[in-house]
Parts: C-alpha cells; structure tokens; sequence
C-alpha cells in the first residue's frame, strides 16, 4: 500500500536507486519507499551484459578509473575514492553474490546470470525494510510550506489506475536515461545537460568492407576526424586503440565503442558525419611495415603475396581485402611486388580512411551522455546544491562511462553514497 507520507522516497527501481535505497535501509533509515514506474524493477539489470550483467570492472585505483568515464572524468575521484569497484565487490561479496573478473578486467557475476544481482538487489531491498512500489511514476515534485516534498505520483498496473500524492522530506531521484527524471530535475531549477547517445557502432558510408563481416582485429589504432562543427572549431580529432570488429555496416568492437563515447558530443554535432583513419597494423608505424613488406619481397621471394601475409595475426580475409584495394594481383610472388604496390600496401595497413556515415546500431550497452550537471551536486552526498533534500543519482547525472562494467560502477557509487548521506541525516 502507497502511504500519504514517507521519510525516504527513491523514484527509479534501477541500479541506482536499489543501491540508494538499501544502503539507506540497511544504516537504520526507516520508511523507506521505492518506486518503479514500469512492472518490473530492475529491467536493465536483467538485459545488462548480454544477459550476464557485466557488474563492474577490475580497475582499482580511482585515478585510472575516471579515464574510462568521457563525462565526469576528474570530478568522479571524490566519489570512487570513497566507494570504488572493489569496495562494489566486497558490497556484493557481503550480500552473497561472489563476481569473477574476465581476461580485460571485466567481472561479472559466477552465475553468469543477470538474474542473479537482480535478485540479489530485489532480496537486499526486501530484507532491509525498504518498500517497494511498481506502477507508480513520479510525475510532479514541489516544495510544500513545512519544506517537505509534494510528490505527484501516476499509478498503473499492477497497481489499480490513478493518480495519488505522497509528501516526503528526502527525496533521490534515480530515473536513469528516462526523459521524466530530467523534467523533474530541471523543474526543480538544476541544469541539465541535453542527452545525446553514446555507446554505439560506427556506419560506414558505402560500407566498403561488406564481405570482411565478422573480421576481429586487435589492436587497432583508429582517429576520428570531425569538420564542421557549429562550436567555431574547425576540426577535432579523436583517437582510439584495441579491438575492432568488422559488421554488415560498418565498424563496432570495444574500441568503436569507446571512440563513440568519447565522440559522442562532436558526432552528434557533425550529424554522425566523420573522417576516420585506421591502422591495421596492430600498432606498427608506417616506416616498421615499410621495413617487414621489404623483407617478406626477400625472404618469401618465391611465395605467393595472397598466402603468406606480412604477419600471422593479420586477418586473411582483411589482408586480401587491402591487396585488391590496392589492384594487387594476390596470385603474384611476392619478389614482383613493385615500389608504388609496396607504398600502396603501407598506406592501406597503417592509414585506410573510411567515411562515417551515421550512427549504427547500439553495441551490447548503451547509455545516454548528459543529465543533471554536475556542478549542481555535492558529490560526496549526491544532495543537490540547487534544491537541499534531494539527491540525484545513476545514470539522470551527467556521468557516462564506456563499455566494461563502468556504467553500473557509477550507480554502485553514487547509490551507496546517497545511501550513507540519508543514513546520517535522516
Ligand atoms: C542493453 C544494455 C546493456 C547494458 N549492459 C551493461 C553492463 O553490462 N554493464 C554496465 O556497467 N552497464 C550496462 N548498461 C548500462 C546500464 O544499464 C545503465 O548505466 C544503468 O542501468 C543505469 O542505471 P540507473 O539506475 O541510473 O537507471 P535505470 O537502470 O534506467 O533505472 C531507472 C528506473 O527508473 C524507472 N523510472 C524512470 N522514470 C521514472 C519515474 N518518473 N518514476 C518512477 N520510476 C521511473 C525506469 O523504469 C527504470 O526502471 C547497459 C545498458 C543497456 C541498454
């Protein structure tokens, strides 16, 4: 049952707002009310990681954790200093969840189900006494006169349909990417940064590399050049390195990803239009490959150029690919390998440029760049400067971390902090 009145109210049954919501209950809050507009809590969790939920990253020390977050960056040290990824597994470990880290560093449940946090979440929750409400969304918030919040609330199933009011004196907004949250906020007077998407493939115009789908190459050094943008700037460059993945469309893979995270502001600018320069040569400088095809017209004089590549981590299927660019006979040996098809081999492995022409699919995650500003929240409690009593947390902030477990690093944090504030106030 919804009461007239709660001591903590947190509106979004995320990540987040769980993690906000049990810390709080486990330290003593009382009246703790949770509520999820949908039917189900935790619908991210459930889909994160491919269904694993890649819970958090291996990367211990604050300092090199905020690199992986292209908005926040620096101003999260406070905050991963206090509550950091292993600080996360010691939380998960303690409430009977033990994560396992992957070969890069990502971790993720034993279980290798996301079920498995989620229901650990649902369970913590439940223990602690925090009460939750699904079907209701909060769609109004005022100041009444005893300064408590005024909280218009809209019902729906399972809850019988309607509208109610419930007035609390904490409130944490944790409404994740969902436009609702950043009404709220900036109807509260917070700035709010536009969202853009981040997080997602690169489309290649004209795709010229249709027949390579499914071609993993690692490491690849890509820069992306962005013209034209309205910020008077000329031009910006964006540079990133590991592993690529060849698609139907275009280019994804971890270091797509991250390129587009970082990008993600200047693309959308430049409409996903971009210049990008890749090097397949797995971190070679031109002078290097120059070097190794020089060798490989002695050594393998006799062989054929489309059987023996330049080395043996080169794709087969991409290496043929470049020679045809290149109007390279693959049958030829490799002593008639001329001057000009020797330079052209160079620029084809260390600096292929491709056209980006728009936005592809989203990878396995996807988050939204932008949320309530930063400079608006007292980052060691997560309590707005702007509207004292409310505290915002997850993803409704301007923080977005790249792919590896580093979004859901951020609700862990700013959760528990939320938490541990309502715990001493409340
Ligand atoms: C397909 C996919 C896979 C992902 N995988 C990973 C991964 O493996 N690792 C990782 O770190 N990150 C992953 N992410 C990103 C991660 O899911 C998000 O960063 C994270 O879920 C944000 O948590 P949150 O609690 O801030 O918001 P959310 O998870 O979006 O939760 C907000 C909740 O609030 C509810 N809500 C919204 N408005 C209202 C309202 N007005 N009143 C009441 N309730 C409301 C929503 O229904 C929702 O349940 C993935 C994202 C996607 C889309």
């Amino acid at each position: 049952m919804l009461p007239n009145q709660a001591s903590v109210l947190v509106a979004g049954g995320g990540a987040a707002g769980f993690m906000a919501a049990i810390v709080a209950a486990e330290a003593g809050v009382a009246n703790v009310h949770l509520l999820e507009a949908t039917p189900e809590p935790l619908n991210k969790v459930l889909i994160s990681g491919g269904g694993r939920c890649n819970v958090t990253h291996a990367c211990w020390d604050p300092r090199e954790l905020v690199g992986h977050y292209p908005r926040g960056l620096k101003a999260l040290r406070g905050p991963f200093s206090r509550f950091a990824p292993g600080d996360a597994v010691a939380w998960f470990e303690a409430h009977g969840l033990e994560l396992v880290a992957e070969a890069d560093g990502r971790l993720f449940p034993r279980t290798n189900r996301s079920e498995s946090v989620a229901a650990l979440l649902r369970n913590a929750a439940q223990a602690a006494g925090v009460t939750l409400h699904t079907g209701v969304a909060l769609q109004q918030v005022s100041r009444g006169s005893d300064g408590q919040f005024v909280c218009g609330l809209r019902l729906s199933a399972p809850q019988p349909p309607g509208r109610r009011q419930l007035r609390c004196r904490r409130l944490v907004l944790a409404t994740g990417g969902h436009p609702s949250g950043r009404q709220l906020a900036a109807s509260l007077g917070h700035v709010v940064v536009p969202p853009v998407p981040s997080l997602f493939t690169l489309a290649l115009a004209a795709n010229p590399l249709p027949e390579l789908a499914g071609v993993v190459m690692d490491p690849v050094d890509l820069e992306l050049q962005i013209d034209g943008l309205p910020t008077g700037v000329d031009s910006v460059r964006h540079r990133q390195s590991g592993t690529v993945l060849i698609t139907h469309w275009g280019l994804s893979g971890p270091a797509v990803l991250r390129l587009s995270a970082f990008a993600a502001r200047d693309l959308k600018a430049a409409g996903y239009r971009g210049l990008l320069r890749v090097n397949w040569a797995a971190g070679r400088r031109p002078a290097e490959v120059e070097d190794l095809l020089g060798s490989m017209r002695l050594e393998q004089a006799r062989r054929q150029r489309g059987t023996w590549r330049p080395w043996p981590e080169l794709s087969r299927r991409l290496w043929l690919h470049l020679l045809a660019v290149q109007g390279i006979d693959p049958q030829g040996r490799w002593a008639d390998l001329s001057r000009t098809q020797l330079r052209g081999l160079v620029q084809a492995l260390t600096n292929s440029t491709y056209s980006v022409g728009g936005r592809g699919p989203f990878g396995e995650e996807f988050v939204t760049a932008g949320g309530v500003d930063l400079g608006d929240i007292n980052l060691a409690s997560m309590e707005s400067r702007i509207c004292p009593g409310l505290q915002v947390v997850g993803e409704l902030l301007d923080v977005d971390g790249v792919t590896g477990g580093f979004n859901f690093q951020h609700c862990w944090t700013s959760g528990w902090l939320a938490g541990q504030a309502l715990a001493r106030i409340t």
